[in-house]
């Protein structure tokens, strides 16, 4: 053993000497916050975006699912991870992905516009013409029959308010009430709204999403109004791939899972959502390297298809056995990590903001902690956002393995005393960007971006050193084993 080990170590001052790497007596620290969150290298996590900007370039301006943008970011991710010494598993899964050729609305004459909800199958060629019915309106418009208020819909398009179920829901009540479509009326004024059913198997009649105001004109109309919906989707399924690599060192019955989506939409390049959370967990990889001296394994995943609906996590924890998801100490996840106009937010994982969603899998109120003090350490306040698992953590919560994570904000809009505490403009988006072709290398808030990179280092080399004290998470056992037992599959 001995000799062994000897080998091993004149190994590594070997590396050392080669990469410059190591300290001058050619003995690495042992892991922990600090060390990692300083030893990240800040330019290259920078190079990361400039690489997922050209990739996107070089592919139709976008890196979605499904697309050569999308294998071109597998490929390039691969490659930094297997740079750093990385053995790395690109394993499959399907997905449906979807396409709109034409999307178009008549109501008397006048169009009105209109966006297909993803998955919704096609009109008839030449579009499908009968009478509007809209159901009453306010918080659950059309989520249950009982909301239809008797109303006759066979055979109509019937409209819906946004709001209080989701798209697929009143989408299949007004199916099987025997109605030919379904408009959905934003409940928001804003631009008009993609959403999506859900997927080929939820999808049954022709779907599409209208603005706030038309959704009033319409309701407006009168009792006699036609109007002529024309949707030619196709929806085909492809093979994708996940990109997973972890460390050969550390406790694989403790793993400190981390994970960053690597498809972007159809619309942009995706350099704030994700290339950031790419970014950060590559520059991790790298400053951890494959052998770290660290207590627990830590295990990088890149997910595919998060932005068709969480496709790539889902066939991921769906594909772990009982054991292998009871080795997964916790879930980190970072989606959004440089948005222009940031926001400083760690997931609500204790739900003390008793907003939306409910509170985490135990363990999840540490990690809010850990992350809330790692951030409070450089001079930042950060907010609560809510644990509503719309990103790749849903499911790892759904599977009862606790999670958490940084996010710098969406669509959603800065508030002045938000912007007196982190600079940026109040009344206006986290990222105005978003889920668009303006969602480039110029557009990310640099400073966010590195302060992020730092933190998720920092969150990452404490849990790689310890998952216990007051912000960690169930050891392994009993305990966590029965917690995922629990959890319906
Ligand atoms: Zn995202």
């Amino acid at each position: 053993m001995r000799t062994v080990a000897a080998g091993i170590l004149g190994l590594l001052l070997v590396t050392g000497l080669v990469t410059g790497c190591s300290d001058p007596d050619g003995v690495d620290a042992p892991v922990d916050g600090p060390g990692l969150a300083a030893a990240v290298d800040l330019g290259a996590a920078f190079g990361d975006l400039e690489q997922l900007q050209r990739i996107a370039d070089e592919h139709d301006g976008n890196r979605a699912v499904g697309t050569p943008g999308y294998d071109a970011s597998v490929d390039y991710v691969v490659g930094q991870l297997e740079d750093a010494g990385f053995d790395v598993d690109t394993p499959e899964f399907t997905v449906d992905t979807f396409t709109v050729h034409t999307e178009q609305l008549r109501v008397a004459g006048r169009d009105v516009p209109v966006t297909a909800l993803g998955y919704s199958p096609s009109t008839p060629p030449g579009g499908l013409t009968a009478r509007l019915v809209p159901v009453p309106p306010g918080e659950a418009s059309g989520c249950d029959a009982g909301g239809y208020d008797g109303l006759d819909v066979a055979g109509a398009v019937v409209l819906a308010d946004r709001g209080g179920c989701p798209f697929t829901r009143k989408q299949q009540v007004a199916a099987d009430r025997g109605a030919a479509a379904i408009l959905v009326a934003d409940n928001v004024d804003e631009d008009l709204i993609g959403g999506t059913l859900g997927g080929r198997d939820d999808a049954r009649i022709p779907s599409a999403a209208v603005t706030k105001t038309d959704g009033a004109a319409l309701r407006g109309a009168p009792d006699t109004v036609d109007v002529t919906l024309v949707l030619d989707t196709t929806t085909e399924s492809a093979v994708s791939r996940n990109v997973i690599a972890q460390t050969r060192t550390g406790d694989d019955g403790n793993v400190v899972m981390a994970g960053a989506h690597l498809d972007s939409v159809p619309d942009g390049p995706g350099v704030d959502d994700n290339g950031s959370g790419v970014a950060a967990l590559l520059a991790s990889a790298r400053a951890l390297g494959v052998s770290p001296e660290a207590t627990n394994a830590v295990r990088f995943a890149f997910w595919g298809a998060e932005e068709v609906g969480l496709v790539g996590s889902e066939a991921y924890v769906a594909g772990l056995d009982d054991a292998a998801r009871a080795d997964i100490a916790l879930y980190l996840n970072f989606d959004m990590v440089g948005s222009h106009n940031a926001g400083y937010f760690v997931y609500d994982g204790d739900d003390s903001d008793a907003v939306g969603e409910g509170p985490g899998p135990d363990g999840s109120a540490g990690i809010e902690r850990a992350f809330e003090a790692i951030l409070l350490q450089s001079g930042i306040s950060p907010d609560g956002t809510d644990f509503d698992g719309r990103s790749d953590y849903g499911p790892f919560i759904a599977a009862g393995i606790p999670a958490g994570g940084l996010f710098t904000g969406a669509d959603e809009t800065k508030t002045a005393a938000q912007a007196r505490k982190w600079g940026g403009e109040a009344d206006t988006m986290f990222d105005p960007n978003y889920h668009t072709v303006r969602d480039t290398l110029d557009a990310v808030d640099r400073a966010a971006l590195e302060a992020n990179v730092r933190a998720i280092a920092y969150g990452i080399g404490q849990y790689a050193q310890s998952i216990d004290g007051p912000n960690g998470v169930p050891d392994a056992g009993d305990a966590r084993a029965t917690a995922r037992a629990e959890t319906p599959k």
